[in-house]
């Protein structure tokens, strides 16, 4: 599965239809949101989507299946909150701000560079740009953003017939280089994200500090979420680089599985985004390789950073020793690239166990084997 974008440009008719049909769904979901609270709180009962379904039938001018999958997403929230012991937020004004299209053929259809669906409400014919040719595209849904409107649809990737293995990597995820590989290739996140980021703190300030509700507040929370999106419009430029360069070069590409656990644990905001940033990247990654008929094998993260990656000897260090010193074999090695040596050797030891044909790359010289 992936996800495809593309900036459609309706008119500006159909900008004014499109905002009434996401307040009405706010509306809808704030609605059902409040019954099924006050359901549960008065009668202990708990409201089924297709109690919901009857009781707002004839809600608000929008079409059928957008009020059921309206519902549909409440319900899940309110699921996943009650489980925890809470319920969902209320959604404020303009803090909806996706349209969801269930299916294609019956609720959307793209005819050459057009968007086409509900035409009752005049939603046909949009122009798009820089959608890729698709495979077989099942929901997708119609964005409202700071720099405009998007499509983004939900397609099958093809993928290739496996190949034989005949370069490998291992590499290494870190804070101080986003990768390190086995290759000695060391690739830096880029410096513009931090830039940018003081930016933001600057331009949140200056809007925090505007009269509550005067034009000049909403403006400037307007260049606030024009940063953010551009923001993100980087990192993504970044990945999509980053991880095109090694399902390009190497068969097969050997990395540590993300340790969700710690993460979530992690209340720092500079560290989430990071760790976001390398879920995206082996996400993409990984569908990339396989539209290449390549592989992506994902190994536990034990000892990878401490195991000498020359003699297997434990050695000890801190995150700030930046260099691995093995006194039993004499190695000295960065340590991040010390750790993909780990993790390219378990890599390889998995692959093999799964009967992926690795003998090509064994004929070929590879000193750390
Ligand atoms: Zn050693």
């Amino acid at each position: 599965m992936i996800t495809r974008e593309a900036k459609i440009y309706p008119t500006k008719k159909q900008v004014k239809t499109l905002d009434i049909l996401l307040e009405q769904s706010r509306l809808l979901y704030n609605h059902c949101l409040e019954r099924k609270i006050s359901e549960y709180k008065e009668n202990k009962k708990t409201l089924s989507r297709y109690d919901l379904q009857k009781e707002v039938k004839e809600y608000g001018d929008m079409p059928a299946t957008l009020r059921q999958v309206v519902i549909y997403r409440l319900n899940n929230a309110y699921e996943g909150f009650f489980r925890r012991g809470g319920f969902p937020r209320f959604k404020k004004y303009g803090r909806y701000r996706s349209i969801l299209l269930r299916q294609y053929g019956t609720d959307y259809r793209i005819d050459g560079v057009y968007l086409n669906t509900w035409k009752k409400y005049g939603l046909q014919g949009i122009k798009m740009r820089g959608l890729q040719k698709l495979n077989n595209p099942s929901s997708a849904r119609i964005v409202r953003r700071a720099s405009g409107w998007y499509f983004q649809v939900i397609d099958e990737i093809q993928e290739l017939k496996p190949k034989k293995v005949k370069t490998a990597v291992g590499i290494d995820l870190g804070l101080k280089y986003f990768v390190v590989d086995t290759d000695s290739k060391k690739i830096e996140a880029p410096k513009v994200f931090r830039k940018s980021e003081i930016k933001l703190s600057h331009q949140y300030r200056q809007a925090s500090k505007k009269k509550k509700g005067s034009n000049r507040k909403k403006q400037a929370y307007q260049v606030v979420a024009r940063t953010q999106e551009r923001i993100a419009n980087q990192r993504k430029n970044f990945l999509h680089k980053t991880s095109r360069y090694y399902a390009n070069k190497y068969d097969l590409v050997a990395i540590e599985e993300l340790n969700v656990k710690g993460m979530v644990k992690n209340k720092c905001l500079s560290k989430s985004i990071q760790d976001a940033s390398w879920g995206t990247f082996v996400n993409m990654l990984d569908y990339k390789l396989k539209m290449l008929g390549r592989y992506l094998i994902k190994v536990p993260p034990h000892y990878t950073s401490q195991k000498c990656s020359q003699c297997g000897e434990i050695v000890k260090k801190s995150l700030s020793i930046r260099t691995h010193i093995c006194l039993s074999c004499g190695l000295v090695l960065c340590r991040d690239e010390n750790a993909s040596r780990n993790i390219m050797k378990l890599g390889l030891d998995k692959a093999n166990g799964q009967g992926i044909p690795l003998r090509s790359l064994m004929t070929r010289r590879t000193p750390w084997l």
